[in-house]
């Protein structure tokens, strides 16, 4: 008998499989005899990013602290609990770390990070750069993506001749698009100190992390972000004034202004409302979206 299906006309559709949500695909165009070609199991055409920790500087609970919020947090655990903040870009071909917190260790051991190619950090702070010396002891060669006048305070302060062994240093320049094939990165300046925001451009889609930028940005960063798809701020305190961070009221008037879809708010600390009480705040727009450590975010 001859396998007459063989000869059905078969048509190749590039899809993601997140174009669909409650109908299987396969089964939705079988029928017509049309066979869906899926993107690689890397992820697709999504690009995901992982919140290994949404704490500011010093942690939820803070050392030694007892204000109500540090209490809560070390009662009820949960949402209220904040490591230290990091990020995890899952890119076309390419995992990025971004920040590199002194408990890093412990968030790549508890969200079982694997896959790495490089580490980017938006600033040399104790908390966005205290963890980098654990990569000494990764399996596998890094990128190290870095501002060349902070790579300067980081090997000064930081660095090791073991690191030199896994790392490459690789320099980003504010408005200087760095292109990586399929994505590419523009930093941007996000305070007058040595502090970067960055535009990931991917897949047709933005997204801006805004790192730990004042309310007083430049217009520069102004156009980059107008319209972006999701647009992820550093906000310690919930409202003005504070010199040195955008706040969340901030943040919420400037997701306004600049017609960004959705508002990722991270970088909580202590004096912020605790999550549960941040989260009822936010819920008048949909767009906004309270951080939580482990949270997935897919763009
Ligand atoms: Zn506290």
């Amino acid at each position: 008998m001859r396998d007459w299906s063989l000869r059905q006309p078969v048509f190749i559709i590039p899809v993601s499989r997140n174009n669909f949500t409650n109908v299987d695909p396969l089964q939705k165009f079988a029928r017509y005899g049309v066979t869906l070609a899926y993107a690689p199991d890397d992820g697709g055409l999504t690009v995901q990013i992982k919140f290994l920790g949404t704490g500011a500087a010093e942690g939820i609970p803070a050392i030694n602290c007892d204000c109500h919020h540090c209490s809560r947090a070390r009662e009820e655990g949960g949402r209220l609990v904040r490591e230290r903040s990091a990020l995890l870009f899952e890119l076309p071909g390419y995992s990025m770390l971004v920040e590199a917190p002194p408990d890093i260790r412990d968030l790549i051991n508890k969200h079982q990070v694997h896959n790495l190619q490089g580490i980017l950090v938006t600033q040399d702070t104790y908390s966005h750069i205290g963890g980098i010396k654990e990569f000494e002891w990764w399996p596998r060669p890094l990128d190290f993506l870095a501002e060349p006048t902070q790579f300067e305070v980081i090997r000064e302060e930081h660095w090791t001749d073991r690191l030199d062994d896994v790392m490459f240093h690789i320099p980003y320049y504010p408005g200087v698009a760095l292109s990586f094939g399929e994505f590419s990165l523009v930093p941007f300046a996000a305070r007058r100190e040595s502090v970067f925001g960055l535009s990931v451009n991917v897949n047709g889609k933005q997204i801006i992390y805004a790192s730990s930028t004042t309310s007083r940005l430049t217009n520069y960063a102004r156009c980059l972000m107008a319209g972006a798809d999701v647009l992820i701020v550093n906000t310690p305190t919930f409202e003005p004034p504070k010199e040195d961070h955008i706040t969340v009221l901030e943040a919420i008037e400037l997701k306004k202004q600049a017609g960004v879809g959705q508002l990722i708010l991270t970088y909580i600390n202590h004096h912020n409302r605790p999550h549960d009480e941040l989260e009822d705040y936010a819920r008048e727009d949909p767009g906004i979206t309270v951080a939580y450590d482990g949270m997935i975010l897919e763009v």
